[in-house]
């Protein structure tokens, strides 16, 4: 999967590339011509904003945007206003993939993420947490890797403990996440799973500003084997999703100072834990999904149009040409 979607990211980046190189090439070409007596239009135009991807525009931006903190749209269409960044290295916890620029958040994700840190390590008695992806400095669409995490309220975080030194920049580009599920996609793998991912998940379900939590289906079953029947309120957040067997993500509720944030439609109030719920995840549908998945997985004989700015709420377009809070600024008005 996740081959594929470098492919196509790649595929994507020739494909700038091949109308980059086309331009200079016209360039070129009229350069010698330049005493004849009537200039020729230039037959490539600039593509219009409208028409680039949205994940190109965002992806750009290396700073988060001048302005009162605002998740803006919903999880998988949206963007942030005012984001601010976890920092790389926390008592109890390491950020991941540096190179990426994803540890940027909602203020109330930071705040999350900085208090959810220590209790997981005192719920698993590990040392801290290993945070995966949060947003980009201004959310928006991803080039890769995932469909939501746009609007600064989801983070992914490693089935592993934080080891007892800071990584180096290098480890944190290399190491890779345990993963908890055998090949076959049905079963846990003995060697990996452990009870104190249980407490890892259970803590992090529990908080009340988490919307939900998605774990493997597999994972999910387990849940359910051990501690669903004492029919908890968390346990309904934990809901299960494609992949997710080395890494938990958090989706936040939208919070209170972002008119604009969609909120998702409540979970369900059982369990999750009934067969006829688990069932499906098992099923040949669900353990090979059919590609694309979705009408905006991209195919390789047809690369995605992907979001355009006009696929984003308008006040994005706001927060991208907003000019950027440096490092040292407070977030806020
Ligand atoms: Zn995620």
């Amino acid at each position: 999967m996740f081959k594929r979607i470098v492919t196509l990211f790649g595929l994507s980046l020739l494909l700038v590339a091949g109308s980059i190189a086309v331009a200079e090439r016209v360039s070129f070409a009229q350069t010698p011509t330049r005493t004849a007596a009537t200039p020729t239009p230039l037959p490539l135009a600039k593509p219009k904003k409208e028409t680039i991807p949205a994940k190109f525009l965002f992806s750009a931006k290396q700073l988060p945007s001048l302005g009162k903190a605002m998740a803006i749209g919903y999880y998988p269409r949206g963007c942030l206003q005012g984001g601010v960044a976890l920092p790389t290295t926390g008592p109890t916890w390491q950020v991941m993939r540096l190179t990426r620029n994803r540890n940027w958040g909602h203020p109330e994700l930071i705040k999350f993420l900085e208090r959810f840190a220590p209790l997981a390590a005192k719920a698993t008695g590990w040392k801290g947490i290993m945070v995966g992806d949060l947003a980009q400095p201004r959310g928006g669409p991803l080039p890769f890797g995932h469909m939501s995490h746009q609007i600064g309220l989801d983070v992914d975080i490693w089935f592993m403990p934080m080891p007892d030194h800071v990584l180096s920049k290098e480890e944190r580009e290399k190491i890779s996440a345990t993963n908890l599920v055998s090949d076959d996609w049905k079963h846990l793998n003995p060697k990996t799973w452990t009870p104190q991912h249980v407490a890892f998940i259970k803590t992090a379900a529990e908080q009340p500003e988490v919307e939900r939590v998605l774990v493997n289906a597999v994972i999910k079953k387990e849940l359910c084997r051990v501690e669903g029947k004492k029919h908890e309120s968390w346990m309904a957040k934990v809901r299960p999703w494609y992949y997710h067997h080395d890494h938990i993500h958090v989706r936040l509720k939208c919070p209170a100072d972002s008119p604009n944030c969609r909120h998702q439609p409540p979970v369900p109030g059982d369990d999750g834990c009934s067969d006829k719920e688990l069932a499906f995840w098992f099923t040949d549908k669900a353990l090979h999904p059919q590609k694309p998945t979705t009408p905006t997985t991209p195919t390789i004989s047809k690369p995605p149009k992907g979001l355009t700015m006009a696929d984003l709420p308008p006040a994005c377009k706001n927060v991208l040409a907003a000019p950027a809070r440096q490092a040292n600024q407070a977030s806020g008005d």
